[in-house]
C-alpha cells in the first residue's frame, strides 16, 4: 500500500497540499493518506473533514511522515522533515528549485524531488499546472485588493445626486494573471485597458472586453516563445514601449502589473515618473513583486505611497484566497500523483521517461537531476 503523508506548512503559507477531495481520490487509488493534525486549518479544512474521506490524522508531523513513500507540500521542506519518510520516498510540491541554498541539502537526503512549478505547459498537463491555477487566483484577487484600497466607486453610477465615473484600470502582461484581472475588473465595472508584448494577446484582450494598447512592430510579431512565453524586448522596443505607458498611465486609476519573463528578473516597465504622473488616490499593484517588481517603486511585501500614489508589492497573493487555491493546488497534485499509480497492483509505477516526469523530476539518489539545475560549463 502506498502512504501519503501531508504536513503543516509554516507560519507564512496559509494553503495546504491536501483537501478533503483529494483524500478521498488517494483512498479510492487504494493509499494510505496520514495528515498532521490541524495541517487544513488556515484553509479551513478541519481534521475531522480528512477523517471523514479515510485519512487518518497524527498530532505530530513526525508522526505523519514516520514510514511514509510520499510527502506531498506546498512549499518545500527543510531536510530535517524529510528525515522519517522511506529512504527512497517521493517529495512533491512548490520547490523553488533555483534556490540552490535550499534544495542541495534536501536532495542530499537521497528523496526523490518533483517541482511543481516544472510541470510542462502542454495539454495533458494542464490540470497539473500550478502556475496557472495560482496564478489565475492571484490575478482575481490583486483586482479585489485594488478596489478596496481604492477610495472611489468603480462602476459608473448614474444616481439623482450625480454621476459617478468608472474607475479606469490598466492591466500590464496578459498571461494567466492578467487575463483573469481584466475578467474581474470588468465584472466590477471598470473601463479596462491592456498590454502585453505577446501579439496572440490582442485578440484575447478584445474577447474579454478591453482595450489593448501596446507598439505593435515588428519586434512586436516575433516577441512570443514556441512555448508560448514573451521574449526580452530590445532597447529601443521598450523606449517605444516606456513612452506609449508614460501616456497612457497618467490617466489610470488602478494599474495591476503581472509581465514576467521566464528565468529573468521582471522587465521594469513603470518609472517613478510615470508614477508621478498619475492621480494622488491612484493604486499600483504589482505582481512581479517577487521576482523584482514591473514599478521601480516597488517593494515586495510591502506597500509603499509616492506623492499619494499606493504601490503594492504582494508575496504569496494566492494564499490570501487559501480555500480556493488549496482546492485548486491539491487537484493539481492527486491528478499528477495518479499518473504514477499502478491501479491494479496499488504500487507506485512511476514512468521515468513520461514527459511530465523528467520535465518535474529535479534530484533523485542524492544528485539533482533536471537539466535546467546543472552548473553552466565553464567557458
Ligand atoms: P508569465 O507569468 O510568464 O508572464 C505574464 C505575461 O507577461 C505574459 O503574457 C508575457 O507575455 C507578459 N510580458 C512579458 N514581458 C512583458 C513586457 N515587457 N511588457 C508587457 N508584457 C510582458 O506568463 P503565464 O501567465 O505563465 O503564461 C504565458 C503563456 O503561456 C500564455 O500564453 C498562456 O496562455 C500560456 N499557458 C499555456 C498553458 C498550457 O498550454 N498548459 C498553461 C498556462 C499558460
Amino acid at each position: 500500500m502506498i502512504t501519503i503523508a501531508v504536513t503543516a506548512e509554516s507560519a507564512g503559507e496559509p494553503r495546504v497540499a491536501l483537501t478533503p477531495e483529494t483524500t478521498k481520490k488517494y483512498v479510492q487509488l487504494g493509499c494510505e493518506v496520514r495528515i498532521e493534525s490541524g495541517a487544513g486549518l488556515r484553509s479551513r479544512f478541519a481534521d475531522a473533514l480528512y477523517e471523514a474521506q479515510g485519512a487518518k490524522v497524527f498530532q505530530t508531523a513526525a508522526e505523519a511522515v514516520t514510514g511514509a513513500d510520499i510527502l506531498l507540500k506546498v512549499r518545500k521542506p527543510g531536510p530535517d522533515a524529510v528525515a522519517g519518510l522511506k529512504p527512497d520516498a517521493l517529495v512533491i510540491g512548490i520547490l523553488d528549485p533555483y534556490e540552490r541554498a535550499g534544495i542541495e541539502p534536501l536532495a542530499a537526503t537521497g528523496r526523490t524531488l518533483f517541482a511543481m512549478e516544472f510541470m510542462p505547459r502542454i495539454t495533458r498537463a494542464q490540470s497539473m499546472d500550478v502556475l496557472s491555477s495560482q496564478a489565475n487566483l492571484a490575478g482575481y484577487k490583486a483586482v479585489v485588493d485594488a478596489a478596496s484600497l481604492f477610495e472611489q466607486a468603480l462602476p459608473m453610477m448614474m444616481t439623482a445626486a450625480g454621476t459617478v465615473p468608472a474607475a479606469k484600470i490598466f492591466i500590464m502582461g496578459v498571461g494567466v494573471a492578467g487575463l483573469q484581472a481584466i475578467a474581474t475588473a470588468r465584472r466590477l465595472g471598470g473601463v479596462v485597458s491592456a498590454t502585453d508584448v505577446r501579439p496572440a494577446t490582442k485578440e484575447q484582450v478584445a474577447s474579454l472586453g478591453a482595450k489593448f494598447v501596446a507598439v505593435e512592430d515588428e519586434e512586436f510579431k516575433q516577441a512570443q516563445t514556441a512555448a508560448g512565453y514573451a521574449k526580452p524586448m530590445s532597447p529601443e522596443y521598450q523606449k517605444k514601449q516606456a513612452e506609449l505607458v508614460a501616456n497612457h498611465i497618467k490617466n489610470q486609476d488602478i494599474v495591476i502589473t503581472t509581465a514576467l519573463i521566464p528565468g529573468r528578473p521582471a522587465p521594469r516597465l513603470i518609472t517613478t515618473a510615470m508614477v508621478e504622473s498619475m492621480k494622488p488616490g491612484a493604486v499600483i499593484i504589482d505582481l512581479a513583486a517577487e521576482r523584482g517588481g514591473n514599478c521601480e517603486l516597488t517593494r515586495a511585501g510591502e506597500t509603499v505611497e509616492h506623492k499619494g500614489v499606493r504601490i503594492v508589492g504582494p508575496i504569496n497573493l494566492p494564499g490570501t484566497v487559501p480555500v480556493n487555491a488549496s482546492s485548486l493546488y491539491a487537484k493539481n497534485l492527486a491528478t499528477f500523483l495518479e499518473t504514477m499509480i499502478d491501479k491494479k497492483e496499488k504500487t507506485l509505477a512511476i514512468n521515468w521517461s513520461d514527459e511530465i516526469v523528467t520535465g518535474t523530476l529535479i534530484a533523485k539518489d542524492g544528485k539533482i537531476v533536471h537539466p535546467a539545475l546543472q552548473p553552466k560549463e565553464a567557458a
